[in-house]
């Protein structure tokens, strides 16, 4: 017989084979846990009435006030028409919006009459106002009607007599379920205690029938906490392994090369984030654990400056490094970058993509194997079996996130002993991310840029400026500059998509009829594509009209202007991305994101916040507060892999982070539950101390290990 949380759906009361069926094909719900789980997307509080002053904090559920209005007025005109009402709770005022149907209900609220609204408080400039709220005459007699969960219902559901009020009906039949008492707590005892977490059983009822919104918000948390600690300790009980088992190379001196390049070639003065994190490499490599870095750095901060220099350490201590790169034209452009800087100290450098000719090919197998190349530069062509290196002592794999996991593996596997990883990403992930999707990698930021860069000016422009645009493309393309014009990719609707760029291209073709402008976009076959790529990184096409195909990292220094239309359906990573391709050189550089004069206020805000900041981070944690972190370039491909239900990771880093520490010190306590032939690294004094568990609640840990990341044991281990 299977336990309470196991039962078939059809079998609790209210529901039956038919409702079953739906639940199951529109909420996945199969059993008395999905249900269960399957948490309200929001709350209503009319449990009671608030009053205006203890209203705090800007996320609150909808609750109802009791009160009068003390006055009405219209504002704004025609179609932003608005109607502003005055309520008083007899104390203190707020302010009632309503957008539409405004004539009506002017008509039928009056002044001076006992209502009770009821709707979500919004916070702004420290005053809350409530948008188009429920207004009904006050009656003493009716009952307050609680704190409810609000569920999702589909259109099918609906259709088929699901409601809010029928999932709430369904869940309060499994709290009275007999069953529901044998339910049992999903963490170790000791964590709940020492956390001050609520036991499970409480939480789950206070999800969906909160008491009041502290009981609501201690359940929130134990729900997330729960979650990422499973998620930290998934992650920590493959790595902990890393520290420990995998030795590196130890890079004992800085030698020859690297001081010779640092003194006699360095074209410029480092910046003090480049020697900052020089020093994080050099301190890595001198362990004798395989070092696994990230290093983020935003667009023309110089990584491959630090990925250079940390390879002559490499070079310098009798190995080789390899830097690898996502396309063809990234590594041709590293490779020119890296001979220039190589030749005159003597290293050398070689370069290896799908195109090398067969006999070059055999050539450069040759000397990787013999050990007479110190450094080359490559596509995915360099993780090929048939590569053999005679000392890889470090790979350097540049814009992480065309890589998939697996690659890298196959990178460390080159060796005997593994050679030091080091990503480099423009990618600004927020650290509690990083720390979550890369687990055990360490992270390196250079959060400068060199000196006497001109900040890209970035402009939001209309359809209706389309004349001011042109006119700005041509002076710069008069100066001798170069312009990307880039449409956005629609997947869906590939056949618009393409209809657009092509008339794009041919007005642009038509209003700058005295300049080359290639063309590129994904429907195309590689060769041709690298051939309008190539046209325009040697300056014969002074313009590129394309598609976001256009290579991440590619550098064209005399490229002043991007301009980006229908910017509204870019996410804003992804627009910082984009604009990180001018602004190389040390004139001034343009971005003009091309709008709609009729987007939502809420799109144009967001478009702004681009022409407010250059600072990566700051975009791209605005961007994960408005799109969710599933959503993040970067992250998709690296793969998060686990479904994150009730945790946000842009929001609740305080609680991963605790989530992580004590993930950490339960593993320190019980190396039991580490993967199979991982053993704990040494601790180090800044270490959590070890939590000892019971056995009982090991095999708590242990199982529920094994019940969420089933499939995913492979991506941990080689992450
Ligand atoms: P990214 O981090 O985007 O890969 P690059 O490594 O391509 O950036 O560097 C961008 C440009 O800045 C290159 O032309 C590089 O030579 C230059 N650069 C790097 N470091 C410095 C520095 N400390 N001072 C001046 N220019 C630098
Ligand atoms: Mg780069």
């Amino acid at each position: 017989m299977p336990g309470f949380l196991d039962t078939d759906i059809k079998f609790l009361k209210g529901v039956g084979a038919t409702r079953a069926k739906t639940l199951a094909s529109e909420l996945e719900i199969a059993t008395f846990r999905d249900l269960l789980f399957n948490f309200p997307f929001r709350h209503i509080d009319r449990s009671r009435f608030y009053t205006i002053g203890e209203l705090s904090g800007d996320d609150l559920p909808a609750l109802q006030i009791k009160g009068r209005f003390i006055s009405f007025s219209k504002e704004g005109e025609g179609a932003k028409q608005r109607l502003s009402g005055i309520f008083s709770d007899g104390r203190k005022l707020m302010e009632c919006v309503w957008f539409s149907k405004i004539q009506y209900i002017a008509g039928s609220l009056k002044t001076g009459v006992d209502y009770v609204i009821f709707g979500k408080p919004n916070l702004f400039r420290n005053a809350y106002s409530m948008v188009h709220p429920e207004v009904e005459a006050y009656d003493p007699s009716k009952p307050p009607t609680g704190f409810r969960g609000v569920y999702s219902v589909t259109e099918t559901m609906r259709k088929k007599g699901f409601t809010t009020r029928l999932m709430q009906n369904l869940v309060s039949n499994l709290f009275a379920n007999t069953g529901y008492a044998t339910v049992e707590e999903t963490l170790p005892e000791e964590i709940v205690r020492w956390c001050s977490l609520m036991p499970l059983r409480d939480a789950l009822r206070q999800m969906h029938f909160p008491d009041n919104a502290h009981a609501l918000r201690k359940a929130t948390e134990r729900m997330k906490f729960e979650e990422l600690f499973y998620v930290e300790a998934h992650i920590l009980r493959f790595s902990m392994e890393r520290g420990s088992r995998i030795p590196g190379y130890v890079f004992r001196t800085i030698g020859e090369k690297f001081n010779g390049f640092y003194f006699n070639v360095l074209p410029f003065e480092l910046t003090g984030a480049q020697k900052r994190v020089l020093k994080e490499i050099r301190a890595d490599m001198k362990t004798g654990r395989q070092m696994n870095r990230l290093l983020q750095g935003d667009v023309g901060s110089g990584k491959t400056m630090v990925a250079f220099m940390s390879m002559l350490m490499a070079v310098d201590n009798g190995c080789q490094g390899a830097l690898m790169a996502p396309t063809e034209i990234l590594a041709t452009q590293h490779y020119e970058t890296l001979c220039g800087w190589a030749a005159p100290i003597g290293v050398r450098v070689e370069l290896l993509t799908g195109s090398t000719r067969a006999a070059k090919r055999k050539e450069i197998h040759a000397a990787l194997e013999s050990g007479d190349i110190d450094i080359i530069v490559g596509t995915h062509a360099l993780i090929e079996d048939t590569v053999v290196f005679r000392r890889l002592g470090l790979a350097v794999i540049d814009e992480q996130h065309r890589f998939g996991v697996a690659q890298r593996a196959r990178m460390w596997r080159k060796n005997s002993v593994a050679p030091h990883v080091l990503v480099m990403t423009a990618t600004p992930i927020p650290r509690t991310l990083a720390m979550t999707v890369y687990g055990d990698l360490e992270v390196s930021v250079i959060d400068e840029l060199p000196p006497g860069r001109k900040p890209v000016t970035t402009l939001l422009r209309y359809d209706t400026n389309r004349h001011e645009v042109d006119r700005l493309i041509g002076s710069q393309l008069r100066e001798g500059r170069q312009v990307y014009i880039v449409y956005p990719l629609i997947e869906e609707n590939e056949k618009l998509e393409l209809k657009s760029l092509e008339e794009g291209y041919k007005r642009t073709c038509e209003t700058f009829p005295s300049y080359r402008v290639c063309f590129v976009h994904g429907r195309m076959k590689p060769a041709e594509k690298d051939h309008q790529m190539d046209l325009f990184v040697r300056g014969e096409a002074r313009i590129m009209v394309a598609t976001t195909v256009i290579e991440v990292g590619v550098n064209v220094p005399n490229a002043s202007v991007m301009v980006i239309e229908n910017a509204e359906r870019f996410g804003l990573s992804q627009l910082h991305q984009l604009r990180g391709r001018v602004g190389r050189g040390a004139d001034q550089s343009y971005c003009i994101l091309m709008g709609k004069v009729k987007a939502a206020a809420e799109t144009k805000k967001r478009l702004s916040i681009m022409t407010e900041t250059t600072d990566g981070f700051l975009i791209s944690e605005a961007d994960m507060k408005i799109r969710g972190p599933g959503d993040m370039e970067g992250t998709q491909q690296s793969g998060l892999a686990f479904n994150l239900r009730v945790a946000d990771l842009a929001r609740d880093g305080q609680i991963l982070s605790k989530a992580r520490e004590v993930a950490l010190s339960v593993l320190r306590g019980n190396p039991g539950l580490l993967a199979p032939g991982c053993t704990a690294t040494e601790a180090s004094p800044g270490d959590p101390s070890p939590i000892p568990l019971t056995a009982r609640s090991a095999a708590i840990v242990a199982s529920e290990l094994k019940v969420r990341f089933a499939r995913s044991e492979d991506w941990s281990r080689i992450s």
